[in-house]
């Protein structure tokens, strides 16, 4: 297990006093903080190796294009993913328009079926409402069992032949469950399903085998996993991927052009068209590299017992409630929770000017916020725990939550 002190010292931001108070930083569902080293590291590429990619003949584009080259091994063995099969995009919403772009539009008919659940982020819904319009195809949704998880009964229940697609979230960004997601791709193969993981969440906690799971496309953003803004990942299988007509047409997707046609290039730069992120995609590597050698079991072992601390001090409070599973097995460090008279935005307020950043409101999640009778209250007040986060944080936390009983 790592030493979350001497870790914290990795983390410049972390010195930083916000209306003179330390920095408590609760907000790592939305974005994570980054290590010295992965800043240092897109300096030294613009200090040292930059130039495009895959364009010149020159050292410095070939340098750059191995060091891209390499971020894109890194995060496939990260996964346990082939080279071939990890695309870079901007963001997991990015990743996820790809698939409904490049895959759905092209292989869905009218009367088929897409199958999501209620707890979704927008990124994972708002692309499947647009299919489902294009298309001509019905968008159904699996509701939550009492642990706050997709309820695999009802996903039992609404799945069919007709179901072409299953995308559902790994970890929720509101409620923190963590999905059975090993159950319902067996579910969703015996249907003939193919699925999408939205793993925006869970790639940051837990270590994720794409073969193992055996799922067909995962989605993920560097942001929340230590990483620069600007780069994501859709992995996808092989076959599928090979299958599939080009997200975005332009350089680098293709591998040779006449007047009226194009070969497009081979995977996986037939889904890379123009010139990419390339400094902060080598900056997700370091990243990448950063977790391993903290390893994953032991990012998923602290955050379980920041997450199992949290709930037993959050039960001194009674004038909030949890909105999410109150035990800690299958569960994130992601809380949200509501006051019984204060606003989410005021509560975040009060806690700002003590130096702690949370989220409130809908963390783009308004149709799980109708779902649980929380859209007309303005949403939940959101803290999320991240691997440099502590216990006496959370004591801290919990002393000023007190402050607002009965208020
Ligand atoms: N899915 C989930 C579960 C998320 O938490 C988020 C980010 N809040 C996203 C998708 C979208 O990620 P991004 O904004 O990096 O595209």
């Amino acid at each position: 297990m790592f030493d979350v002190y001497k870790l914290r010292e990795e983390f410049p931001i972390l010195k930083r006093k916000i209306n003179g108070k330390n920095l408590i930083y609760f907000d790592n569902a939305a974005s994570t903080q980054k290590p010295r080293r992965v800043i240092e590291k897109i300096k030294e590429v613009y200090e040292n190796f930059y130039a495009n990619v895959h364009r010149g003949i020159h050292t410095l584009s070939q340098e750059a294009s191995e060091e891209y080259e390499n971020a894109h091994k890194i995060v496939a063995d990260f996964i346990n993913a082939d080279f071939e099969e990890v695309i870079f995009t901007r963001n997991t919403t990015e990743s996820i328009n790809l698939v409904a772009y490049s895959y759905a539009l092209n292989n869905l008919k009218k009367d088929d079926e897409i199958l999501i659940s209620v707890m979704e982020h927008h990124s994972n819904l708002v692309p499947w409402q647009f299919v489902s319009k294009k298309v001509g195809c019905k968008l159904k949704y699996v509701g939550l069992n009492e642990n706050f998880e997709v309820d695999l009964e009802d996903l039992k229940e609404k799945i069919s032949p007709k179901t072409k697609i299953v995308s559902i979230t790994h970890i929720s960004n509101v409620l923190g469950s963590i999905n059975d997601i090993k159950e319902i791709i067996k579910i969703a193969h015996e249907n003939e399903a193919i699925v999408i993981i939205d793993a925006a969440q869970s790639a940051p906690h837990l270590k994720l085998d794409v073969k193992k799971l055996d799922v067909d496309f995962l989605a993920f953003s560097s942001h929340k996993m230590l990483g620069p803004t600007g780069i994501g990942v859709l992995y996808g299988k092989k076959e599928i991927l090979e299958e599939m007509e080009p997200f975005i047409f332009g350089g680098d997707m293709i591998s040779d052009v006449d007047f009226y046609s194009a070969i497009w290039n081979k995977l996986p730069w037939k889904f890379e068209a123009g010139t990419p992120n390339i400094a902060d995609a080598i900056g997700f590597a370091e990243a990448i590299k950063f977790l391993e050698e903290l390893k994953m079991e032991n990012v998923e072992k602290y955050l379980n017992e920041l997450t199992k601390y949290f709930l037993e001090k959050f039960r001194e409070l009674k004038s909030f409630r949890i909105v999410g599973k109150l035990d800690e097995k299958n569960r994130a460090p992601i809380f949200s929770f509501v006051h019984e008279n204060l606003k989410a935005h005021e509560v975040a307020k009060i806690l700002d000017l003590e130096g702690i950043m949370i989220r409130s409101g809908f963390h783009c999640a308004h149709p799980l916020m109708r779902y649980l009778n929380l859209y007309d209250v303005g949403g939940t007040a959101r803290a999320s725990l991240y691997i440099y986060n502590t216990k006496e944080e959370i004591d801290y936390f919990v002393e000023v939550l007190k402050k607002l009983e009965n208020k």
